[in-house]
């Protein structure tokens, strides 16, 4: 199976590969870990030929912070869509004696969530969400697009490596006319599929669904799936998984466009699009398939990253 130096082998054994060379540092809880130097700057080095390829289209560069506005997921219908996946924001808000109780309760190691009450802000759960509410009005006839490095949110505990709580998404939004934003994915399509190949990866494109919770969300996935709205770019990650998504193409039609008051210049309704690839699994597909020593990797394969 390919010229693998690692010998791709199943999701334990990546983790314990990847601490053993200090790549990540174990951090307590199942997907959160700390990354070592040498996972970084593979990280760093994939982001920057991200932009490299990119350079052209000559995007916006924004950058946010971690949390966004509560009211943005609740406009989306995020709870209604995605609840198991939400981590929002609590902060202790009570007087003297809650604090007092509160401090009891953590120091006898009871549950002490319940004392806590809401902040205005949540764990971004999705690369994109941020930029909505900041595109608001009317974009020219060429559209836009902005690009981001975004920490996201996702309560999903694993002790799978690529399936963290929290990870990078370097992320492209496209805001334009439909013709504009399905061209665009288009172009990403091809231009991610080779990028992952220039990296030695045996990259293919699927349609896909977002995890959409319980009855009312199979539903919504089908019809996802049907429309074609949602595909990802899939690589190896490890021998005892499917194909690991390491890329995601999106089409929203007006979707955030009508519920964020984003217009083109006719007058109708903006189409977005997105696409994001998720660094840090990147990192873990190359270290499987080349190997725990990014200074061993083959040649081609360092001179593409610039390492
Ligand atoms: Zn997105």
């Amino acid at each position: 199976m390919g010229t693998s130096v690692a010998g791709r082998t199943g999701a334990m054994a990546l983790y314990q590969g990847m601490v053993d060379h200090g790549l990540i540092v174990p951090a307590g809880p199942p997907g959160v870990f700390a990354r070592g130097n040498g996972f970084e700057q593979v990280l760093e080095r994939f982001n920057a030929l991200v932009s490299r390829i990119s350079h052209d289209d000559r995007a916006e560069v924004y950058t946010f912070p971690p949390v966004i506005d509560r009211h943005v997921i609740e406009r989306v219908r995020y709870m209604e869509t995605f609840p198991q996946l939400c981590g929002a924001v609590c902060s202790f808000v009570g007087g003297e004696r809650e604090a007092r109780e509160l401090a009891a309760r953590v120091g006898a190691g009871q549950p002490w969530n319940d004392l806590l009450g809401e902040t205005d802000v949540v764990l971004n759960p999705a690369a994109c969400y941020p930029l909505y509410p900041c595109l608001e009005g009317v974009v020219p006839a060429a559209g836009r697009l902005v690009t981001m490095v975004n920490w996201v949110f996702r309560h999903e505990p694993s002790p799978v490596p690529s399936r963290m709580q929290s990870f990078r998404v370097r992320e492209f939004v496209r805001v334009g006319s439909a013709a504009q934003a399905v061209d665009w994915r288009e172009r990403w399509v091809e231009r991610s599929i080779a990028l992952m190949r220039s990296l030695g990866l045996r990259a293919r494109c699927e349609v896909a669904s977002d995890p959409f919770f319980g009855r009312v969300g199979k539903v919504l996935a089908a019809g996802q799936e049907e429309a074609g709205l949602k595909l990802e770019v899939v690589v190896p990650i490890t021998s005892d998984d499917e194909p690991t998504a390491v890329c995601s193409l999106n089409l929203h039609d007006t979707h955030f466009a009508e519920t964020f008051g984003i217009r083109t210049h006719d007058g109708g309704h903006a189409h977005t699009a997105c696409v994001g690839f998720g660094l840090e699994r990147v990192v873990m597909a190359l270290l499987s398939e080349h190997g725990f020593d990014p200074a061993r990797w083959p040649r081609a394969i360092r001179e593409c990253l610039a390492l």
